[in-house]
C-alpha cells in the first residue's frame, strides 16, 4: 500500500551517501546544459565575427556550416583559431558596445571550461537557466544585473 511505500522512500533519502551526492551535484549544470550553453556562446561569438567583413572567407563560411549542424569539436576548434587569428584586430575596430559583447562570450566561454559558469558573479546564486537561455553571456543574475544598471 502507499504507506507501506512511503516510510521506504524516506528511509532511502535519509542515508548518508545520498545526500553526499545530491550535496555534490546541487546547482551544477548537467554536462548536457554546459554542452548547450557553449554551443549557445560559440554560435554568438561567431556571429559576432560574421558581422565584421573581414571574415567572410571560405574558411570561415565552411566553420559556419559545421557550427550550425552539430556542434562538433571541429567547429569549436574553428571558432577559437578565428578568435586568435583575428581577435587583436577586431576588437580595435569593434563598437565598444560590441567589444563588450566579444569579451563577456570569452569570459563566459571560460566560466564554462572552469566550471563555473550559470553563477552570479555578485552574489554568487545560480543564475536562472531562462535567463542564461536568453542571454548565455550574463555573468550576473537578473537582481544583480538590475542593481548595475541602476548604478549607470
Ligand atoms: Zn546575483
Amino acid at each position: 500500500m502507499p504507506k507501506k511505500n512511503d516510510r521506504r522512500k524516506s528511509r532511502a533519502r535519509s542515508k548518508g551517501d545520498q545526500r553526499k551526492s545530491r550535496v555534490k551535484t546541487r546547482g551544477k549544470l548537467s554536462k548536457k546544459d554546459v554542452k548547450i550553453f557553449k554551443a549557445l556562446l560559440i554560435k554568438e561569438k561567431i556571429n559576432l565575427l560574421k558581422d565584421m567583413n573581414h571574415l567572410t572567407n571560405e574558411t570561415l563560411k565552411k566553420s559556419l556550416r559545421d557550427a550550425s549542424g552539430d556542434l562538433s569539436g571541429y567547429a569549436y576548434h574553428m571558432a577559437d583559431m578565428a578568435s586568435d587569428v583575428y581577435e587583436r584586430d577586431f576588437l580595435l575596430q569593434l563598437a565598444a558596445g560590441e567589444r563588450e559583447i566579444f569579451l563577456k562570450i570569452d569570459e563566459a566561454l571560460r566560466r564554462i571550461e572552469e566550471g563555473e559558469y550559470g553563477y552570479c558573479l555578485n552574489c554568487k546564486k545560480k543564475i536562472a537557466k531562462t535567463r542564461l537561455k536568453a542571454i548565455p553571456r550574463t555573468p550576473y543574475c537578473h537582481s544583480c544585473q538590475e542593481k548595475e544598471e541602476k548604478k549607470k
